[in-house]
């Protein structure tokens, strides 16, 4: 039995994970691991090395070349690549389709899974991811899967974008979101699913507070002291 308290959350893209379970881990004084950020960085490597993520047999082969770690400043992650900070590069559009693409390999989860297990072992963490409760951590403690509609998700990343002085398009957001979703639901490898043990949470009609309530009642009532 691990000596680590464990809170894996999984859900669509845009459903307010790493909102969420930052405040989490700031309430618990846990560490927030968000492993969206670590495919993303991967996808990051491949697109500034011209690799093309739809070509399995290349990104494969490049995953190698590629050492993820993790840093904290101040609490907060910073996801370094081959010994650069790419926090600030990792965070658009394109990155974020390129990663749901090479997600899907298996040489590119493979990549990631020892780093990210070992996290768990030796700190309390609150992970966020797709496939933490059903693949990366199936003994975590709390379990959660935290869903939105696609239409709150997309005002929501319309609204975040806009804020930033981005030109977008919600229709074409919503359509990205729908896309990433089937992509991430039916891969062959760690689709995104509810673990049956996990706690459904809708933030559609949710405050952030309430989410965070909920959470942090659900690892009460399953053991955290
Ligand atoms: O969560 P975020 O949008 O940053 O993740 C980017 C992409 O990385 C997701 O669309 C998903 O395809 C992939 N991912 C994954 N498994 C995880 C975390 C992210 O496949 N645990």
């Amino acid at each position: 039995m691990s000596s680590t308290y464990n809170i894996a959350i999984d859900g669509p893209a845009g459903a307010g994970k790493s909102t969420i379970a930052k405040l989490v881990a700031a309430k618990l004084g846990f560490i927030y691991v968000d492993t969206g950020a670590m495919y993303r960085a991967m996808a990051l490597y491949f697109l500034e090395n011209g690799i093309q993520p739809e070509d399995e047999e290349k990104v494969s082969a490049a995953c190698g070349q590629i050492d993820i770690s993790l840093r904290y400043q101040d609490g907060v992650q910073q996801v370094i690549l081959n010994g650069r900070d790419v926090s600030g590069k990792i965070r658009t559009e394109a990155v974020g389709n390129a990663a749901s693409v090479v997600s899907a390999y298996r040489a590119v989860r493979q990549a990631l899974l020892a780093l990210q297990q070992n996290l768990a072992k030796t700190s309390n963490v609150i992970m966020d991811g797709r496939d933490i409760g059903t693949c990366v951590l199936p003994d975590a403690q709390t379990k959660i899967y935290l869903t939105a509609s696609s239409h709150v998700r997309a005002i929501r990343r319309y609204k975040e974008l806009t804020e930033k002085g981005q030109m977008c398009n919600l229709e074409e957001i919503e359509q990205d979101i729908i896309d990433r979703d089937y992509r991430d639901m039916h891969r062959e490898i760690a689709p995104l699913t509810q673990a049956a043990d996990a706690v459904l949470l809708d933030s559609s009609a949710l405050t952030i507070d309430q989410v965070v309530d909920g959470i942090i009642t659900a690892a009460r009532e399953r053991g955290l002291a």
